[in-house]
């Protein structure tokens, strides 16, 4: 597969003048290849303008978290409906600090992912172990049980929707990434397992994002690889010249 997909995620930076800054500055300095699709995924009080700066470009906006609910009380939620209605064309689901620090479940995941895909919302799905995992040697039967519980119930055609993220935890913001060949290794086997529930076919056209410590000086090689197919940038994104140096390393 010739594509590739780099995703901006945030997280919890940036207020609405920064946002103003960082989302021009990247417009301005990135040009446009055919092969590579750009997402930014602000906060949610950064979306609407952020959508409205984006307008004319090829670069597309992303959430980082929803609610499965439509509506309700929910307080301090955003249901699917609400993101796209400022614009968002994805929203990422199950990142690690989801997971870890707000406790969702691979159940609470899944049934986020449906109401996702149900309303036309794509989806960035992440799922990675922790380095206890990798130690113990469990790194592929965590992926595995990820994988099936947070696809559960989704279709073969919901598939095109979606973007599997290899996060390894251990790799999240903490300087370390892992080695290509590593990251080639999970990547082989997600593929493998989407194989599984869906078909070759399926598993062949797939985008698997790596996410963890990208920076410029490692995106060429990790990005090199056979079954990588984009990126899931965390700190580096939060300055345009590292976040655009990125993509400019995608071959
Ligand atoms: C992330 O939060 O998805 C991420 C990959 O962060 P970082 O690039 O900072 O490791």
């Amino acid at each position: 597969m010739n594509k590739y997909v780099i995703a901006g995620n945030w997280k919890m930076n940036n207020d609405l003048k920064e946002s103003i800054t960082l989302v021009s500055e990247i417009k301005t300095s990135l040009e446009k290849r055919e092969n590579i699709d750009v997402i930014l995924c602000p906060p949610f009080t950064s979306l609407e303008t952020a959508s409205a700066l984006l307008k004319d470009s090829h670069i597309k906006l992303g959430a980082q978290n929803m609610h499965f609910e439509d509506s309700g009380a929910f307080t301090g939620e955003i249901s699917a409906k609400m993101l796209k209605s400022v614009g968002c064309e994805y929203v990422i689901l199950g990142h690690s600090e989801r997971r870890t620090i707000f406790n969702e479940t691979d159940e609470v995941i899944n049934k986020k992912i449906k109401k996702a895909l149900s309303e036309n919302l794509k989806v960035i799905f992440c799922i990675g172990e922790t380095l206890e995992e990798r130690e113990k040697g469990i790194t592929n039967s965590i992926l595995e049980k990820q994988l099936k519980n947070g696809l559960q119930d989704i279709t073969s055609s919901q598939m095109d929707e979606l973007i599997v993220a290899y996060e390894p935890v251990w790799a999240i913001g903490t300087g370390k990434t892992a080695s290509p060949q590593q990251a080639e290794e999970a990547h082989n086997f997600i593929r493998s397992i989407i194989s599984e529930i869906f078909s070759d076919f399926i598993a062949e056209s797939t985008i698997i994002q790596y996410g963890g410590s990208v920076k410029p000086d490692n995106a060429k090689e990790l990005m090199g690889q056979d079954n990588i197919n984009g990126a899931l940038v965390g700190g580096a994104c939060l300055k345009s010249k590292s976040f655009v140096e990125i993509i400019n390393a995608v071959n």
